[in-house]
């Protein structure tokens, strides 16, 4: 694909510039209208209304009635809402693909982000990764059928991994060698043809919390990310913290009992090793066999299953323990409590808000306010959708 500077460069033209500003401003805002455009683009009224209008013939914007899908509508003032336009679900899209270690989860949305097709599947992507590739590119066929939406349309392919990812001087990602014999970005861009970008699954659901779920405007976040694994995403004055090679956030790993079990990090008594799914799972083997998943388990602690929400407090508790001694380093005023596990509700946010209590120093106890991820367990998905649409022109729309 080529890249926005090739485009409004010296052999772009005006016009083809001034399209992608419209165009990019509706991605940005989701839907506006030909006022607001006017606005938020510094083009001329006249150019507004001729470029929208060509737009219009070629598919590529649609007239919307105001509201239509949830998003909200812009520059409403008082009185009749002026027509909203909005990108053409035809125009091209992104997909977001979140890689657990349990499952996969992929969804198609349109280019201001609305999920046109999402899925979820229970699959062991640490045994199997090949095949969570396979599978992965079944899905994403599936859901753009869906979508009604062609693989050319795509503009990227974001991925949301569950393993710390070694970063680069020039911002390259890669899965730290040894964790995990997968390599989505390649495998991706292989057998897809789109560009794939990648990221910490904790990283891209704690930015989507901050930008469109439960830490809207709040700027010192620590995101808890309780699924098979755990991680966590912080945000320290509005930014994602990467530290010196982008492994940070790794809560699973520290150490809550010398003594413990060996961790599949290669330590001992690291929280994973008392908080995750197969610590949580062992103990229900006799009640429930051995093929019970986590998905089973937060839905029985949610529909009240007594030990069920037994194993989730304890676990909640303990990541609380941990969670309150970073607050004591790192004073956040918002901790949002999200991943596979927040399916089980408020058993889980209380037990993490009772161990965070335990820990934090009793000056800043009243600081952070603690939270259920407001995007569930879908929050790493629309993180990866998000990197993609962010980090992506636009130019494949309009070639
Ligand atoms: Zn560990």
């Amino acid at each position: 694909m080529r890249a926005m500077t090739d485009t409004a460069g010296p052999s772009g033209s005006l016009r083809e510039r001034n399209r992608l500003r419209i165009v990019d401003e509706l991605r940005r805002a989701g839907r506006s209208s030909r006022a607001d455009l006017v606005r938020t683009t510094g083009l001329s009224r006249t150019t507004v209304s001729k470029l929208v209008a060509e737009l219009q013939a070629e598919g590529i914007v649609v007239e919307r009635p105001p509201e239509s899908d949830g998003a909200p509508a812009t520059g409403g003032g008082i009185g009749r809402p002026p027509v909203a336009l909005a990108l053409a679900p035809a125009a091209g899209g992104a997909i977001g693909i979140d890689f657990g270690h349990d499952f996969i989860r992929v969804a198609v949305a349109d280019l201001a982000g609305v999920v046109l097709a999402e899925a979820r599947r229970e699959f062991d992507v640490d045994r199997q990764s090949p095949a969570a590739i396979d599978l992965a590119c079944e899905l994403i066929d599936e859901l753009l059928a869906e979508a009604a939406l062609d693989l050319e349309r795509i503009i990227g392919v974001g991925v949301a991994v569950s393993a710390p990812i070694l970063r680069d001087a020039d911002g390259s990602a890669q899965i730290l060698p040894g964790w995990a014999a997968f390599a989505p970005v390649d495998a991706l861009e292989r057998r897809l043809g789109r560009p794939v970008l990648m990221d910490n699954d904790a990283n891209l659901g704690a930015l989507a919390e901050v930008r469109h779920g439960a830490g809207r405007g709040a700027v010192d976040v620590l995101y808890l990310m309780l699924s098979s694994g755990i991680g966590a995403g912080l945000i320290a004055d509005g930014r994602l913290v990467r530290g010196r090679h982008g492994i940070t956030g790794e809560i699973g790993h520290v150490v809550v009992d010398p003594n413990g079990a060996i961790c599949r990090c290669g330590n001992r008594g690291c929280l994973e090793t008392v908080a995750a799914a197969p610590a949580l799972l062992a103990p229900l083997a006799p009640l429930h066999g051995r093929d019970m998943t986590l998905q089973e388990l937060v839905r029985l602690a949610r529909d009240g299953d007594e030990g069920c929400r037994r194993l989730i407090a304890d676990a909640g508790q303990a990541v609380g323990l941990v969670a309150g001694s970073i607050c004591n380093v790192f004073n956040p005023e918002l901790i949002i409590v999200g991943g596979e596990m927040i399916v089980a509700g408020d058993v889980l946010v209380d037990a993490v808000r009772s161990g965070v209590a335990r820990a934090v120093m009793p000056a800043i106890r009243a600081d952070a306010q603690i939270v259920a991820a407001t995007l569930g367990d879908r929050a790493e998905m629309l993180g990866a959708v998000g990197l993609v649409l962010e980090e992506t022109e636009t130019t494949a729309v309009l070639a």
